[in-house]
């Protein structure tokens, strides 16, 4: 298998990429707690999607891009993730 495919390639936000490599989700919280508890449930859902998700480097993305967790938008870098599933 060549090292450099990445399976179900998905490109995730700083706070989720902190999230799933920490499985903590609690710096969520630091901006709203409302906001935070909406965001968690988008998150859950589609983490549900994915399944496992296992860093594979920097994306740096070159413009903005929609993080597929939590749905906000980001400008330039992002994380490269490998999916367990194709969503
Ligand atoms: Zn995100």
């Amino acid at each position: 298998m060549n090292a450099t495919t990445i399976e179900n390639p998905v490109v995730l936000c700083d706070e989720c990429t902190c999230g799933v490599a920490n499985d903590d989700w609690s710096h969520l919280d630091m901006h709203n707690p409302r906001d935070a508890e909406e965001a968690m449930t988008t998150i859950k859902a589609s983490l549900e999607l994915y399944g496992r998700l296992t860093r594979a480097g920097d994306a740096d993305m070159p413009g903005y891009f929609g993080c597929p967790l939590c749905g906000e938008t980001q400008c330039g870098g992002g994380h490269l993730h490998s999916a367990a599933h194709a969503a």
